[in-house]
């Protein structure tokens, strides 16, 4: 099989495509590295099977020969991260809803099976446990451009769901909660990335607002192997998926398992909202999805434990530390 993977320099992007290539597949990858990295596809760089293109899916004149060869896309291409959504709000908008507009346009010609990355993000502030595909995104005001991401990556959604709905395209999607592992970096505002390597260069660890909001993290492979099962499955299509674990833990505990498993010193400091970001800054406090749909159709979950992924994480970062801010 061959496949085209979009932000395949990515951080979930290209333990994807090391997976597929490991299957003996072909992967084609296209990315603008404005968040991925060459080096993030250092182990498989030399491979025959591996074609890497760097440019951007809203322009790149290649776009529609690569999803032509692909027997499935897997659109990863995106503006990822807190901080980076903060910082270009007109690129976060642009990338999510116009490049996943060209990819699905590409796609519509010859019904390309479109795999669409989207997030927990989509269900904004509602923070009832656990959150269920079908349950409500409430979403804040559009002065707080947080909010923006969550409505351009639930534009994506009713995009993909339009396609398949209007035209037969046959689309999946898999919303990701908090995905953590080896390669995703700090720098964006992501939570493990961000205390692990405060910990080992033996930093405050900063912890935002009150520490009490909750995550569920998932491990980065357990986010691959579910993607790529509900890739295959005929009964996926058309449908929409929550990818992570019902196991939740608070940011003050994360931030102690951190330290201890480091070996670290850091102190644990907090750090209000309007510093962190920006004055009425608003956080979700609870996010937990419930994966029976995920088990019952596409017959896989995410199992890794958070302590096995937070070891990796922390090896990662030993072998090679990279600058968070
Ligand atoms: N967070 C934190 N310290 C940091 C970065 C993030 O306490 O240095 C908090 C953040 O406010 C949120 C949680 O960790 O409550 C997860 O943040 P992340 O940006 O990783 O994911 P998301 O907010 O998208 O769930």
């Amino acid at each position: 099989m061959k496949a085209l993977v979009t932000g395949g320099a990515g951080f979930i992007g290209s333990h994807l495509t090391e997976t597929l290539l490991a299957e003996g597949h072909e992967v084609m990858v296209i990315d603008d590295l404005s968040t991925g990295r060459v080096e993030n596809l250092g182990a498989v760089v030399g491979s025959p099977r591996l074609l890497t293109h760097w440019g951007s899916i809203l322009e790149d004149e290649r776009l529609q020969e690569f999803v032509d060869e692909a027997q499935v896309v897997y659109h990863l291409a995106a503006a990822v991260g807190v901080r980076l959504i903060l910082e270009k709000p007109v690129e976060t908008i642009e990338t999510n809803v116009l490049g996943t507009d060209r990819v699905l346009r590409c796609a519509a010609k010859g019904q390309k099976k479109v795999v669409i990355a989207s997030t927990s993000e989509v269900y904004g502030k509602n923070d009832q446990v656990p959150l269920r595909e079908d349950d409500d995104g409430v979403f804040g005001p559009t002065v707080k451009s947080r909010w923006s991401y969550a409505c351009s990556k639930a534009i994506d959604e009713f995009l993909a769901l339009a396609y398949w709905k209007a035209h037969g395209l046959p689309v999946v999607i898999m919303r990701y909660f908090n995905t953590i592992g080896p390669r995703q970096t700090g720098q964006y505002g992501m939570v493990v990335p961000r205390f692990v390597q405060q910990a080992l260069a033996g930093r405050p660890i900063t912890v935002y607002g009150d520490g009490n909001q909750s995550r569920s993290f998932t491990d980065v492979a357990d986010a691959v192997a579910a993607t790529i099962a509900a890739s295959r499955h005929p009964k996926a299509v058309g449908e929409v998926f929550n990818v992570g674990t019902g196991r939740e833990i608070t940011i003050n505990e994360l931030a102690a398992l951190v330290r201890d498993l480091t070996g670290s010193r850091s102190e644990i400091v907090y750090v209000p909202y309007e510093q962190a970001y920006e004055g009425g800054f608003e956080d979700p406090r609870r996010r937990v999805p419930d994966v029976s749909k995920l088990r019952a159709i596409v017959g896989v979950v995410p199992q890794v434990e958070l302590v096995t992924t937070l070891r990796k994480v922390i090896e990662f970062s030993r072998a090679k530390p990279h600058p968070s801010r």
